[in-house]
């Protein structure tokens, strides 16, 4: 299955243009709006044209220009803001689970409950973000655990607060995890555009109420 090429991106109709608000109402249908959780899984054929960053990493081409913007931001401030995942492919997030439910597993919990407890953490294939290419895990280059300390750190404060003036939003926010059904997580930055982060942000609300006002 072919999920990269520019050919295949051009041929989706995708522009580079963001959709936003129309009326009062989200453009769900809009690329940078694309809503995916568990009941929101990425079509089989997604298309996905990806630019690769300099440290290994890769995201949609759609927007590199504006995460560049925002790391070149923070490392003006002095920070040292470090990109530790962004897109993957579907194996890739497989392996991932897998790895999460075995972890689970070893707490001698059945298989079931494991994948339950594996889901809150790490999104089953199909139903991450990071598939989209428009999800980037960001950390601080001197504190790199996946944890809650993450917010403490410098690099946290400073993206939380400047994220939405590049088209970021912290996703998974603390008191969201009901609507998102994933944990607290503050590292992972989704980009849906400027017009929709600044609001999310400043509304405190996440994607899921965003994309259903
Ligand atoms: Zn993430």
């Amino acid at each position: 299955m072919e999920r990269t090429g520019v050919k295949a991106f051009e041929e989706s109709g995708a522009g580079k243009k963001t959709g936003t608000m129309q009326n009062g109402q989200a453009d769900a249908s809009a690329w940078n709006l694309r809503l995916v959780n568990a009941s929101h899984p990425i079509p089989a054929s997604y298309p996905i044209d990806i630019t690769l960053l300099k440290n290994g990493q890769s995201v949609d081409s759609r927007i590199y220009r504006d995460l560049q913007d925002m790391m070149d931001a923070a490392r003006n401030q002095g920070l040292s803001p470090l990109i530790c995942s962004s897109y993957r492919t579907a194996d890739k997030q497989k392996s991932l689970y897998e790895a999460k439910v075995s972890t689970c597993m070893g707490q001698g919990i059945s298989r079931k409950e494991a994948e339950k407890q594996a889901a809150e953490w790490v999104a089953p294939p199909g139903t991450s973000e990071h598939e989209l290419g428009l999800a980037v895990d960001i950390v601080a280059q001197s504190y790199q655990l996946l944890d809650k300390g993450q917010e403490e750190t410098s690099e946290q404060k400073w993206l939380m607060k400047h994220c939405s003036e590049y088209g970021f939003i912290l996703r998974y926010p603390t008191d969201k995890s009901e609507i998102t059904g994933i944990g607290y997580e503050p590292w992972h930055y989704r980009y849906v555009g400027k017009e929709a982060a600044e609001e999310i942000m400043r509304r405190g609300i996440c994607l899921e109420e965003y994309v259903q006002m």
